[in-house]
């Protein structure tokens, strides 16, 4: 390049996934050889179910290898529709969504569709690392609303009420929430609707961890609460968690009529439709009998036992019990060296690789994924256990 700098510079300042970076540096050591204890991505270990690749495998031979409109499949519309009504209690008519490549993708396309230069967007945290930065490229400002381990990570109602100001256009919420595993209750989610109804706001309810939640936890969707929420809130899904459908990349949004359509214009300019024979898949997967869902959850419950025991068993780290998804955010800010520190040379010495906290805004944490085999499991914390010992 020349001496001007001639990328955007809102491009240009954005780092890359640290999340994506880990998990590529950990596949790069196994394969190089190393016994990698694998904690870093959110990526459930299963196989996409039989019944869902079929279904895929199916449409490629039977020729459904062309474009679909860009809101994607009109079926697989349909079939979202449906299990919107009955897991969420949500009616949306199949034009209200828009499928896209992953769940990342739909937020990304409505982040952009509703932000203009200068506006607000609050983003409880620990918040997963992505949220800041689409913000931020949409020329928007991150507002943080952060709650400390002793809130059990969960900010309350007036502490969104205080961020909100005349610029705030949305808050995102996530629940269950990556990366700290914290599910929000009926009347916590009722408090904060009710701000974003008096004050105007778009929520952009994301929903992906949903079938996750342990101990009698239960996920409910914030758009269910009545017209004046509903109207303002853009429910976001996807396939990757639920189904281990990660590699699909197949996500959704539901929406107001005027919100869905300025995302599917934006999405017909930009990426048009995702793959069409992976959206025959999903549809496998939305109609299926759930069994092969329920299944992983009952994997992941088990995982999860282990680890928070275990975990909250050495010395000198503290966890908040997560009640969803798949990840715990232990606090290892006792052992005297910062965590990204710390998830550094576990890496090296112990090959267990970790996410630093800073970049989902608990500086003192680090993110452990259990979406892994239990041996993994329980080895890694073997090695982890070594580790600190050895600090
Ligand atoms: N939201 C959250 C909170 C996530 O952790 C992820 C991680 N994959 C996504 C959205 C996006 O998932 P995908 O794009 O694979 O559907
Ligand atoms: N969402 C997963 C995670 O947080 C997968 C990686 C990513 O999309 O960032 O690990």
């Amino acid at each position: 390049m020349g001496k001007r700098n001639l990328l955007n510079p809102r491009i240009a300042g954005i780092p890359p996934s640290e999340t994506l970076g880990i998990a590529a540096l950990a596949k790069k050591l196994a394969a190089e050889g190393r016994k990698v204890c694998d904690f870093s991505a959110g990526e459930p270990d299963f196989d996409t179910p039989d019944h869902i690749k079929e279904s895929a495998v199916n449409a490629l031979k039977n020729g459904k290898t062309k474009y679909t409109p860009a809101a994607g499949l009109p079926e697989l519309r349909s079939a979202i529709a449906k299990k919107l009504k009955k897991d969420n209690d949500l009616t949306y008519e199949p034009r209200q969504i828009v499928v896209s490549n992953g769940a990342k993708h739909s937020l990304f396309n409505v982040i952009l569709t509703i932000c203009r230069e200068g506006d607000e967007v609050i983003i409880p945290g620990p918040w997963w690392l992505s949220y800041p930065e689409m913000v931020k490229i949409a020329g928007a400002r991150p507002v943080y609303v952060y709650a400390p381990e002793s809130k059990g990570f969960k900010p309350e109602s007036g502490d969104f009420e205080r961020a909100v100001t005349s610029r705030t256009k949305a808050i995102i919420l996530n629940s269950p929430c990556n990366p700290s595993g914290i599910v929000y209750t009926r009347d916590e989610l009722k408090a904060i609707a009710a701000i974003a109804v008096r004050h105007d706001l778009f929520v952009v309810a994301d929903e992906i961890y949903e079938s996750l939640v342990y101990d009698g936890a239960t996920h409910v969707s914030l758009a269910s609460f009545g017209r004046k929420i509903y109207d303002r809130t853009i429910t976001v899904n996807g396939f990757s968690k639920a189904w281990s459908m990660t590699g699909w990349r197949m996500g959704y949004l539901a929406a107001a009529p005027a919100v869905a359509d300025a995302v599917t214009a934006f999405q017909s300019h930009s990426t048009s439709a995702p793959n069409t024979f992976a959206q025959y898949g999903a549809v496998a997967a939305i109609e299926g009998t759930g069994s092969d869902v329920a299944g992983m959850v009952s994997a992941f419950a088990e995982r999860r036992a282990v680890m928070y025991r275990r975990l909250t068993s050495i010395e000198g780290i503290t966890c908040v019990k997560p009640m969803g998804a798949f990840y715990m955010f232990p606090n290892v800010s006792g052992f005297g060296i910062s965590a990204a520190e710390f998830a550094k040379r576990l890496l090296e010495q112990q090959a267990v690789a970790v996410v630093p906290g800073g970049a989902f805004g608990g500086e003192g944490n680090i993110r452990l994924s259990y979406a892994c085999g239990m041996d993994d499991i329980r080895e890694g914390m073997d090695r982890l256990e070594k580790f600190v010992k050895s600090l």
